[in-house]
């Protein structure tokens, strides 16, 4: 199958994008990467009449830190995530994220603001910025918001980007030095979309969790905080006894269905294992 005969613009800033799109009457999408978009309309999957690409607009572009807060431009490739001094040291669940996701060929073109604002449940960077507390900084016609990440993500692939408006930026509250990270995630191969996946942020006061962030993909239609598993860690060391309580807690956290992968049972099961090793991986760092 073949794409739809489409228009092609490429504009220049997101002024002229915006302007672009409400021209349209609807029948356009916005093209960064071109990672999802492509093979969905080479299935016309997705049929747009005009496709506005925004790859070339400077405003989306950039990874700046100032005042505690790390500037992700929307266009920040998956390879950046994984290969920048500034993510690595400010963001590092990006960057333990991006190996993950998809291939080499994938992460040298898709952004992250593309695999954001598609928002595939089982896609990495969207649970990663849920665990970071991101806010996104989105464009329309009446001017630019924010959204922080806990309103961002509301059902499956559907955000609080409205039609026609532009992801521009994240802003992510910087990583100190007392902060402990790991992601991994459970996948049939490797590059494959994971079963399950979670990142975990632990923020220790001398041996003390004070404050813990758990973030899973893939465990139901939008990325999903744990907050029964990030409760039974505040406040105590990180002992075997505290990771036994933070997977038992998982079972008020997730509630996983049935699909024809794995049965739901099996996915909170997979679920309370990687927790299991990502935060014993963190007590052993920090030991
Ligand atoms: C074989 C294969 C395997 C993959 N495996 C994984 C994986 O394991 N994990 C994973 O997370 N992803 C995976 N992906 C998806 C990949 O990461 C995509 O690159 C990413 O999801 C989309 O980024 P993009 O820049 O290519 O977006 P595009 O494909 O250009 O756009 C995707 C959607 O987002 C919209 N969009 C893009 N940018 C913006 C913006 N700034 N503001 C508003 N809307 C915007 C577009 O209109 C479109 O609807 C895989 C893809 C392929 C083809």
């Amino acid at each position: 199958m073949k794409a739809r005969a489409f228009s092609y613009l490429r504009p220049a800033s997101v002024a002229e994008a915006l302007a672009a799109f409400a021209a349209a009457d609807g029948d356009a999408s916005y093209i960064a990467g071109g990672q999802s978009l492509v093979p969905a309309l080479a299935l016309r999957l997705q049929a747009p009449e005009r496709l506005i690409d925004i790859a070339h607009i400077p405003e989306l572009r950039g990874i700046a830190l100032a005042d505690g807060v790390l500037r992700l431009g929307a266009l920040t490739r998956h390879v950046e995530a994984h290969d920048n001094p500034l993510i690595a040291a400010h963001a590092p669940l990006l960057a333990l994220a991006a190996p993950f996701v998809a291939h080499p060929a994938i992460r040298n073109r898709g952004t992250l603001g593309g695999s954001v604002a598609l928002a595939d449940p089982a896609s990495e960077f969207p649970a990663m910025m849920l665990a970071l507390e991101a806010e996104m900084e989105i464009a329309g016609p009446d001017g630019t918001r924010r959204v922080p990440a806990a309103a961002f993500f509301q059902d499956l692939y559907q955000t609080a980007i409205e039609p026609g408006e532009l992801l521009v930026a994240f802003h992510i509250p910087v990583a100190g030095p007392h902060h402990r990270c790991a992601f991994d995630e459970l996948a049939r191969r490797r590059g494959d979309y994971a079963l399950v996946g979670c990142g975990v942020m632990l923020g220790f006061d001398d041996a003390i969790v004070a404050e813990a962030r758990i973030a899973f993909l893939s465990v139901g239609p939008v990325p999903q905080r744990a907050a029964a598993a990030e409760a039974a860690l505040t406040g105590r060391a990180l002992d075997a006894e505290a990771i036994r309580a933070a997977q038992a807690a998982l079972a008020d956290d997730l509630d996983p269905q049935d699909d024809e992968q794995v049965p739901a049972a099996m996915r909170l099961h997979l679920a309370r294992v990687l927790l299991g090793r990502l935060l014993g991986r963190i007590a052993g760092d920090a030991a």
